[in-house]
């Protein structure tokens, strides 16, 4: 995601997609050219220009806040979290790890829609106070306004399906009575599924009805209906992999090359046995673990900026992660799909990367639990 870093909370980077600023634009466009004239008439244009700009940056805020309450608690249960991300489609607060009991996992989703609430509730009786006093009748409006939005905020996030806060709270509360955390994934993520199409058919019917609107409501359903996805396949590696050691998952490490071998000839030789590539430096250590495909594809991007490197430690190649070889074999989940090392004593001695995922995936479905096979 092209997302720009604007500041900081409390360590953790704030980043502002241009989504996100798209979004509080057009939204402060259609409230100063449709909602305000009507709550508060009477004003100039430029007044409602002036109070929709408002309005759209208020609309940042509530959203940053709502995120914001999600950090909070999820640091106090000590996960990190490595961004506050706004983008076109709302906010996200990017948690390094899962909540460690069903309870954390429950406050940690509920308090990003009690926030919403609550900042509704302010949002209503500030425009009350306003209203009383007399104050700039367009100043109400807008407090009216974002009580409003900020209360659909908090509904939505609270319908039941992974990954908004409802499917969170569906999550805890199935991992709590089944005690199963990765059928508790599977669920809430079919229930996730489920709503993203709900959400998307409603959206476009809103279209076709003649409300333009309708298309980013069908937008958010369909990457609901996509995370979701992403969200069960996390649920059936979970449950792949629960009970099981790294040492278990993993493949014995394959014959290595040096680092400073020339990417041409990798690919010629690659060409005609394994696709997998391990590369190591002089000293011996691992230094990439990629594919022929990866590497042309890296190469390729290189090259588009500058001349192809010549070589393959010179290639923007992600690194791969080193976990010793007594880690359970859940330990690769906190790595999103990086290559991992397996590590005994200072020696690489395995590998574990999208292919083992899929083979453990495999075996687990031939063993067992065949509501795991979703
Ligand atoms: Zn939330």
């Amino acid at each position: 995601m092209n997302a720009r870093t604007i500041g900081s909370f409390r360590g953790i980077p704030v980043k502002l997609h241009w989504g996100a600023v798209a979004l509080a634009a057009v939204l402060g466009l259609l409230v100063a050219n449709g909602v305000l004239p009507q709550l508060a008439p009477g004003w100039s244009d430029g007044a409602y220009l002036v109070a929709g700009f408002l309005a759209g940056a208020s609309l940042l805020l509530s959203i940053f806040v709502h995120e914001a309450a999600h950090a909070v608690v999820a640091q106090r249960y000590d996960i990190q979290v490595s961004s506050l991300t706004l983008w076109l489609l709302g906010g996200v607060a990017h948690l390094e790890d899962e909540a460690p009991t069903p309870r954390a996992e429950a406050l940690i989703a509920g308090v990003g829609p009690a926030s919403s609430l609550a900042l509704a509730l302010l949002a209503a009786a500030t425009a009350g106070i306003t209203a009383v006093i007399s104050a700039p009748t367009l100043l109400t409006a807008v407090l009216v306004w974002l009580a409003g939005l900020n209360a659909i905020l908090a509904v939505f996030n609270l319908l039941p399906g992974a990954p908004l806060d409802g499917g969170r709270l569906l999550h805890a509360w199935l991992w709590k009575r089944h005690g199963d955390r990765s059928r508790a994934t599977v669920g809430a993520a079919r229930a996730g599924r489920g709503l993203g199409i709900m959400v998307a058919v409603f959206g476009l019917v809103e279209f076709l009805a003649g409300n333009p609107g309708g298309l980013w409501t069908a937008g958010i359903g369909w990457f609901l209906y996509a995370a979701a996805g992403q969200e069960a396949r996390m649920g059936r590696v979970q449950g792949a992999l629960n009970n099981l050691s790294l040492a278990e998952i993993m493949s014995p490490l394959p014959a290595t090359m040096g680092d400073w071998a020339e990417v041409r000839d990798i690919v010629i030789e690659q060409g005609r046995t394994d696709d997998r590539i391990v590369a190591v430096d002089f000293g011996g250590n691992v230094t990439a673990v990629t594919s022929r495909r990866e590497l042309v594809r890296v190469a390729a991007g290189a090259g588009q900026r500058n001349a192809v490197p010549a070589r393959l430690r010179d290639l923007p190649l992600p690194k791969p992660v080193m976990l010793e070889i007594d880690n359970p074999a859940a330990a690769i989940l906190r790595h999103h799909g990086k290559p991992i090392v397996v590590m005994d004593g200072g020696q690489a001695v395995g590998l574990v990367t999208a292919l083992e995922i899929d083979r453990a995936l495999a075996l687990r479905r031939l063993t067992d639990e065949p509501q795991l096979a979703a």
